[in-house]
C-alpha cells in the first residue's frame, strides 16, 4: 500500500479489565501490567521454570488498565472519531479479544448507569449534542443493527427474525446489506429504544445467549447525514457513517473430532474472524496485492474500515490473570500487526444515496403540491374580492404570506366555503317556486359539491401533516432539537477533553523519549576513566542483550503459533479433502453418468448469493410454453373456443371430442400371450397317478369309462365333483384326474381353461 500525505493508521488500544470473582477466589496469579503512561503492556511468562525468561512488551497507541473509567476511553479515544463521522468521514470501532474479557463492557456497558455506559450509549449522547449545538444545519441521524452468525446476516431490527440478508455491491456506493432495515431517530431516547429492540432480539433467538453471543459479530451502524449551505451557494450533503462492532470472542474454537456437518460448522463459526486476521495480514505485509476481503461477509461489509478511506479504532480486550495468558499474546500479538494498517480517510460529499437529499426533494415537492392548492384558492377568492371592488395589489401580498397567516386563512377560507354552500342549501329548501324534482337535483348538486369539498380539505391536511412529519426527522440545532447542558456542563466537557488531549500528548512524547534514548544511546563516548568506559558499556550491553533476547523469544513464539496454526489448517485441509473423496466415490458409483452430466450442465455459480444453484428444467431454452397454461385452457389441454365447449355439451358428436378421448370405447389390445398347453404325460404313467390320487369311494369307477362317458356319467362326475376325502380339494385334484387324457381329447369341456385374455 503507498503510503500518501493523506494516509494515517489505524488505531489500536488495549485494555485489561479487572479480576473477576472467580479469579480472585482461586486467586489466580496476575500475569499483565499495564503502563498507561507509556502506553505499553507488560506480559509475564506465568511457569515457574521460565523465571528468568523476560517479560513481554507491547507498545500500542494507549493503554487502559483495570481502573480505567468507560468516559475515559470515551474522550481520549473515541470521541475524536465520533466528530470525525460528524464531518462526515467513516469510522470503525472494533472490540476483539477473548470471551469475558470485556468486549460487550466496552462497546455497550451497563446501560442505566452513566458512568458504566459504553461506546454506543456515549456516541449517542455526543452525536445529539452536537447537532443541538450545530448552525444553519440540517442533520439526518438514522440506526441499523445486524448481526453475522455463522456467515448468515440477520437484521436484529426486522420483525421477521427468521429472515437471512445478502450482500449487494454496487460500483457508486460499494458493499450494502439488502433490505437491511434503518429507522430515522429524532433524539438520543429513540435511538436508544432502537438499540434495546435489537438487543432484545439478539438474545430472542438464541438458545445459549452466552454461546450465540461469543459466536456472533454485532454491527450497530449510525449514519449521520449533515446538509449545510456551501460557498458556492448550493446546499452540499456530507454523509458519515459509524460501525460499532462488537466482535465474537477470538479464543480458539475446538474442532477436535469434529467431522462433516459439525466441521463445516466449527470452521465457520470463526471464518469472519480468521478472514479479518487474514486481511490484516495481506494489508500489512505490503508484498501482497490480493486482499482477501471477499472470504467473509464481515470483511466484506467493513472493506472500508481495513486499508480503505475509513478511520478506525481497534480495542483489544484481555483479561489479567495467568491461565489466559496464551489467548492474552495472541491478543495483543494480533493487535500489534493491526497497528500498521493505513486508511486513507475522505469525506464523503454529495454521495448519491444520501437520505437527506431524498427527504429535501420529497419535502419540497410536497410543499409545492400544497403552495398549488392554496394559490388555487386565493386565485379565486382575490377574483372574488376584485369582483366586490378591492384593489389587485392583494395579488402580490398573498403570495409572499408566511406560513402562520397561511394556515388561519386557510382555516377562513373552509369556513367561508362551508358556510356558503349551507346557505345556498338552505335557500333551495325554502325556495317554494321550485318543482319537487328539481329541487332534488339541486340539492344534491350542492352536497355532492360539500363533499368534494370536504375531500379536498382533508387531503390538504394530510399533505400538510406529511410534510411537518418529515420535517420533525430533519434535526436543526435551536430549534426542534434543543441543547439542555448548561454552561457549567459545557466548560466541564472542554476541560475534560483538553486533558485527554494532553494526557495524548503526554504519552505520545514519552514514547518518542523513549525511542530517542536508544538512539543515542551511542552517542555519548566520552569516559573519565577506563573503569568508567567498562561500566557504561558493560550497561549497554546488557541492555542491549536482553533485548536481542526479547526479540529472540519472539520470533521463538511467533514460529511456534505458526506451526500451530500450520498444523490445523493442514488437518483442516485432510478432513476436507477426506469428505470430497468420500462424496466423488458416491458420485461415480452410485450416479449414472448421464445424471451427473444433466446436473454438471445445469449448476451455476451465484456470485450475488455466493452459492451454487441449478437452472430450472426445461426443454427448450426460454420455452414458457411448458411452464405456463394460457388463460383459455384452464382445466383443458388446449385453448377451446366457447362453440366448441357448448357443442360439447349439447351433442354427442365426435367432432368436438377431442378433449376426452379417454372416455371412447377402449380397443381391444393385440394379445400377448400363448393358448396353454398342458404338459404330455404318458397314458401308463397318467393311469398310475390317477389311481394313486383317487379316493377310496372312487376306485368302482373304471379308469376306461373316462374316455367315452365320463362327462355324461352322473355318478361318476358327481363322484369326481363331491369327494368325501378329508383331503383339501385343490383346483388340481379336481381337475388333473381329467386331465392327462388330453392329447385324445382335445375337445373336452374338460379342458382346462386360461386365466383371463381369452375371448369367451
Ligand atoms: P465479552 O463481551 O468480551 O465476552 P463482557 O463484556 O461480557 O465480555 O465482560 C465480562 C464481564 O466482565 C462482565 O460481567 C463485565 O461487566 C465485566 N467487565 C469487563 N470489563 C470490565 C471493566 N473494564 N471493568 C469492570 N468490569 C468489567
Ligand atoms: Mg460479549
Amino acid at each position: 500500500m503507498s503510503k500518501s500525505k493523506s494516509s494515517e493508521s489505524v488505531k489500536v488500544v488495549v485494555r485489561c479489565r479487572p479480576m473477576n470473582e472467580k479469579e480472585r477466589a482461586a486467586k489466580f496469579e496476575r500475569v499483565v501490567s499495564v503502563d498507561v503512561k507509556l502506553g505499553q503492556i507488560i506480559v509475564r511468562n506465568p511457569r515457574e521454570a521460565s523465571a528468568s525468561e523476560l517479560p513481554k512488551i507491547f507498545t500500542y497507541d494507549s493503554v487502559y488498565d483495570s481502573n480505567s473509567k468507560q468516559i475515559d476511553l470515551y474522550d481520549e479515544t473515541f470521541r475524536p472519531l465520533v466528530d470525525s463521522v460528524l464531518l462526515g468521514f467513516n469510522g470503525t470501532i472494533f472490540a476483539y479479544g477473548q470471551t469475558g474479557t470485556g468486549k460487550t463492557y466496552t462497546m455497550e456497558g451497563v446501560r442505566n448507569d452513566p458512568e458504566r455506559r459504553g461506546v454506543i450509549p456515549n456516541s449517542f449522547e455526543h452525536v445529539f449534542t452536537h447537532i443541538s449545538r450545530s448552525q444553519n444545519q440540517q442533520y439526518l441521524v438514522r440506526a441499523s443493527y445486524l448481526e453475522i452468525y455463522q456467515e448468515e446476516i440477520k437484521d436484529l431490527l426486522s420483525k421477521d427474525q427468521s429472515r437471512r440478508l445478502e450482500l449487494r455491491e454496487r460500483p457508486d456506493t460499494g458493499v450494502y446489506v439488502k433490505d437491511l432495515s434503518s429507522f430515522v431517530t429524532k433524539s438520543v431516547r429513540e435511538i436508544e429504544h432502537v438499540m434495546n429492540v435489537g438487543n432484545q432480539n439478539r438474545s430472542v433467538g438464541a438458545t445459549n445467549m452466552n454461546e450465540h453471543s461469543s459466536r456472533s459479530h454485532a454491527i450497530f451502524v449510525i449514519t449521520v447525514e449533515c446538509s449545510e449551505l456551501g460557498v458556492d451557494g448550493e446546499n452540499h450533503i456530507r454523509v458519515g457513517k459509524l460501525n460499532l462492532v462488537d466482535l465474537a470472542g477470538s479464543e480458539r474454537q475446538t474442532k477436535t473430532g469434529a467431522q462433516g456437518e459439525r466441521l463445516k460448522e466449527a470452521t465457520k463459526i470463526n471464518l469472519s474472524l480468521s478472514a479479518l486476521g487474514n486481511v490484516i495480514s495481506a494489508l500489512v505485509d505490503g508484498r501482497s496485492s490480493h486482499i482477501p476481503y471477499r472470504d467473509s461477509k464481515l470483511t466484506r461489509l467493513l472493506q472500508d474500515s481495513l486499508g480503505g478511506n475509513a478511520r478506525t479504532v481497534m480495542v483489544a480486550n484481555i483479561g489479567p490473570a495467568s491461565y489466559n495468558v496464551e489467548e492474552t499474546l495472541t491478543t495483543l500479538r494480533y493487535s500489534n500487526r493491526a497497528k500498521n494498517i493505513k486508511n486513507k480517510p475522505r469525506i464523503n460529499e454529495d454521495p448519491k444515496d444520501a437520505l437527506l437529499r431524498e427527504f429535501q426533494e420529497e419535502i419540497a415537492r410536497l410543499k409545492e403540491q400544497l403552495q398549488k392548492r392554496s394559490g388555487k384558492k386565493k386565485r379565486r377568492r382575490q377574483r372574488r374580492r376584485a369582483g366586490e371592488g378591492s384593489d389587485g395589489e392583494d395579488l402580490e401580498e398573498g403570495e409572499t404570506e408566511d406560513d402562520d397567516e397561511e394556515g388561519d386563512d386557510k382555516g377562513d377560507y373552509w369556513r367561508e366555503q362551508q358556510e356558503k354552500l349551507e346557505r345556498e342549501r338552505k335557500a333551495i329548501m325554502e325556495d317554494h317556486s321550485l318543482v319537487a324534482e328539481e329541487k332534488a337535483r339541486l340539492l344534491k348538486e350542492k352536497e355532492k359539491k360539500m363533499e368534494d369539498l370536504k375531500r379536498e380539505k382533508d387531503a390538504g391536511e394530510m399533505l400538510a401533516a406529511k410534510v411537518k412529519a418529515m420535517e420533525s426527522k430533519l434535526l436543526v440545532g435551536g430549534k426542534n432539537i434543543v441543547d439542555h447542558t448548561n454552561e457549567q456542563q459545557k466548560m466541564l466537557e472542554l476541560k475534560r477533553q483538553e486533558i485527554a488531549e494532553q494526557k495524548r500528548r503526554e504519552r505520545e512524547m514519552q514514547q518518542q523519549m523513549e525511542s530517542r534514548d536508544e538512539e543515542t544511546l551511542e552517542l555519548k563516548e566520552t569516559y573519565s576513566s577506563l573503569q568508567q568506559e567498562v561500566d557504561i558499556k558493560t550497561k549497554k550491553l546488557k541492555k542491549l542483550f536482553a533485548k536481542l533476547q526479547a526479540v529472540k523469544a519472539e520470533i521463538h513464539d511467533i514460529q511456534e503459533a505458526h506451526i500451530n496454526e500450520r498444523q490445523e489448517l493442514e488437518q483442516t485441509q485432510n478432513e476436507l479433502t477426506r469428505d470430497l473423496k468420500l462424496k466423488h466415490l458416491i458420485i461415480e458409483n452410485f450416479i449414472p453418468l448421464e445424471e451427473k452430466n444433466k446436473i454438471v450442465h445445469r449448476a451455476y455459480f451465484d456470485d450475488e448469493d455466493e452459492y451454487w444453484k441449478t437452472k430450472p428444467i426445461t426443454r427448450i431454452e426460454d420455452d414458457h410454453q411448458m411452464m405456463t397454461r394460457p388463460l383459455s385452457a384452464v382445466g383443458y389441454r388446449r385453448p377451446l373456443s366457447q362453440h366448441a365447449r357448448m357443442a360439447m355439451m349439447m351433442r354427442p358428436e365426435m367432432r368436438y371430442k377431442a378433449e376426452n378421448i379417454m372416455m371412447l370405447d377402449m380397443d381391444l389390445p393385440a394379445r400377448t400371450t400363448k393358448e396353454y398347453q398342458e404338459p404330455v404325460i404318458a397314458p401308463k404313467v397318467a393311469a398310475a397317478l390317477e389311481d394313486a390320487l383317487r379316493d377310496e369311494d372312487e376306485i368302482q369307477v373304471d379308469a376306461s369309462g373316462f374316455h367315452s362317458s365320463l362327462g355324461s356319467t352322473p355318478p361318476a362326475s358327481a363322484s369326481l365333483k363331491k369327494p368325501k376325502s378329508g383331503r383339501p380339494r385343490t383346483g388340481k385334484k379336481s381337475s388333473t384326474p381329467t386331465s392327462p387324457f388330453s392329447p385324445s381329447s382335445p375337445g373336452s369341456t374338460l379342458y382346462p381353461q386360461s386365466r383371463g385374455l381369452v375371448p369367451k
